[in-house]
């Protein structure tokens, strides 16, 4: 195997920021994969004089190990990281050779006050790509303390291993040989449930100008905007990217031909950190009470007093709500294609959903599964006529309308699926592997009760200026009654709600 010229590059450009040589001691046999780990290995040291290769047996075949000549490290990859995780590969080589990793202070305080043995094994796929997040943290977390080990494991490589641990989405993450996590997940996040959660003191003795709830596109556009204007900001994201995290490509973002989820979420924060943002991160608001002032009470208790809020709160994927939903989650019921498509690969699978997101995700899946259901609960598909073409073009794709899913079953894992026709009222079942859920979203705005105006679907009705039913209470983005739910829309949405806020902050506090 060959890196293409561009990664080759790009490697050879971050090699010269090596602090010390690597030596990467790999465990091989004869098999085929292990020769696909050889060759990456050998063209990864032609590259740079700096990484030598050493052969030795590890606990996995194939595999390796980042080493330096003073420590055996703490840092396995039982792949052939390419794909999304080559940068996990190359930030990997650079930390262990003594590059101090880009994370708070207070993050790394934590990880090195750990004093218990934590053995972490990350299952992950080649094409997931929310799977790097978690590599690259856990990463981290070995490179700082000697008491923790992390293994990135390909589940292609490791089939058996899969099926024998039942892991049916990535990235799963065990944890001294049990389950720990799966799905997306930060440093702050795991070291919350391994350490327990940090006490944050969040103690201001002035109100801010305007608190921004949530970080997505829209969060960051207002948060920009409103600093911009002089006016003093705090920020409450649980994760700044919002569903961008979540997304593979963008082609659609006005001015940028394209570009990538975890990248754009990247640039929100990178622009963000130019101005004088206050963001508290890893935290939820539940709940908004307004005098003169507005106060918000943080999930861990924390308040935060403003003249002014805008809620950016965004929407996440709706579930199917049927009994086996639930039990089934990561054994067989899925929600992101790209991640764990993989996983179903010669399998039969279902999609919930004909809309856009369904026929897309069918289209994908079809690449991998041997066959993919389409079950639409209308009588007709509500997806692009583009698409429904495009996926007509694959045999393996069968499309059944007017299907209401009853049920998922199954024993440890999805085995099955009931549905009844809505013409007929008759039940049907059909024998599967997994089941990817694609029925849309649902606005996050649970947490504000009736507070607020909102619509029957639960969006936050907002007017012209982005304002709300409360004064001083703005809203933005896919949280609100906005026809359309694009990044530019929440973006757009985001700068007119902060551009009020200033108009309402000069006309009501003198600002
Ligand atoms: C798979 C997928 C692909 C997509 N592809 C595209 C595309 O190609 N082009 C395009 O234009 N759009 C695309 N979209 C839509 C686009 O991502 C959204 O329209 C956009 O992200 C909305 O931005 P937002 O800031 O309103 O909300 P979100 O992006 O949803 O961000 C809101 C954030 O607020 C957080 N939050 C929720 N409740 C609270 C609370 N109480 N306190 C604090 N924080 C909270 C949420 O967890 C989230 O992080 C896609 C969406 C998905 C899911």
């Amino acid at each position: 195997m060959k890196l293409n010229s561009e990664l080759q590059k790009q490697f050879t450009g971050y090699m010269d920021l090596l602090k010390d040589d690597i030596i990467l001691t790999a465990s091989l046999d004869d098999s085929e994969n292990s020769k696909k780990v050889k060759d990456f290995l050998d063209d990864i040291s032609s590259i740079s004089e700096k990484i030598v290769i050493k052969e030795a047996s590890l606990s996995r075949t194939p595999s390796f190990r980042i080493d330096t000549k003073a420590k055996v490290g703490n840092i396995v990859f039982a792949a052939v990281p390419l794909g999304h995780e080559f940068a996990s590969f190359v930030l990997a080589l650079l930390q262990s050779s003594g590059v101090v990793p880009k994370i708070s202070e207070e993050s790394k305080k934590r990880i090195q006050e750990i004093d218990q043995a934590y053995h972490f094994e990350t299952y992950i796929s080649l094409s997931c790509h929310i799977c790097p997040d978690v590599v690259q943290a856990l990463n981290i977390m070995a490179v700082l303390n000697d008491n923790i080990t992390h293994t990135t494991i390909d589940g292609a490589l490791f089939k058996d291993e899969i099926d024998d641990l039942n892991i049916m989405a990535v990235p799963t993450v065990m944890l001294n040989g049990r389950e720990f996590m799966a799905g997306r997940t930060s440093i702050e996040e795991i070291l919350d449930k391994i350490v327990g959660e940090k006490q944050t003191t969040i103690s201001y003795s002035k109100p801010f100008d305007v608190m921004v709830i949530g970080g997505g596109p829209a969060g960051s556009s207002s948060a920009i905007y409103a600093a911009r204007k002089g006016l003093s900001v705090i920020m409450v994201a649980d994760k700044v990217g919002g569903q961008v995290l979540d997304t593979l490509s963008i082609e659609n973002l006005i001015g940028t031909v394209y570009t990538e989820g975890p990248k754009l979420a990247q640039a929100l924060n990178t622009h963000m950190q130019e101005y004088n943002i206050e963001i508290v991160k890893n935290q939820t608001v539940s709940k908004l009470e307004k005098d003169e002032l507005i106060n918000a009470t943080l999930n861990n208790g924390d308040e935060i007093t403003a003249k002014s809020v805008i809620i950016a709160t965004g929407a996440r994927w709706r579930n199917a709500n049927v009994p086996g939903e639930k039990e089934f989650k990561n054994k067989g019921v899925a929600y992101c294609p790209h991640c764990d498509g993989p996983l179903f690969e010669n399998k039969d699978i279902a999609v919930i959903g004909g809309g856009n997101s369904g026929i897309e995700a069918a289209i994908d899946l079809s690449n991998t599964s041997s066959k993919v259901t389409v079950l639409e609960f209308m009588p007709e598909l509500k997806a692009d006529a583009v698409l429904q073409k495009k996926m007509e073009q694959r045999k393996n794709i069968n499309v059944i309308l007017n299907a209401q899913t009853t049920e998922i079953s199954g024993d440890s894992r999805v085995s099955g699926l009931s549905y009844k026709d809505r013409e007929t009222n008759q039940i049907h079942d059909i024998k599967l592997a997994g089941v990817f859920v694609q029925i849309g979203l649902a606005p996050n705005t649970e947490w504000l009760g009736d507070y607020l105006a909102k619509s029957p679907m639960g969006e936050i009705i907002v007017d012209q200026k982005g304002e709300t039913s409360i004064k001083g209470i703005y809203a933005a983005g896919d949280c609100t009654n906005s026809s359309y739910k694009q990044i530019v829309i929440a973006m757009g949405s985001g700068a007119t709600a902060a551009l009020s806020v200033a108009d309402y902050l000069m006309k009501n506090f003198d600002k």
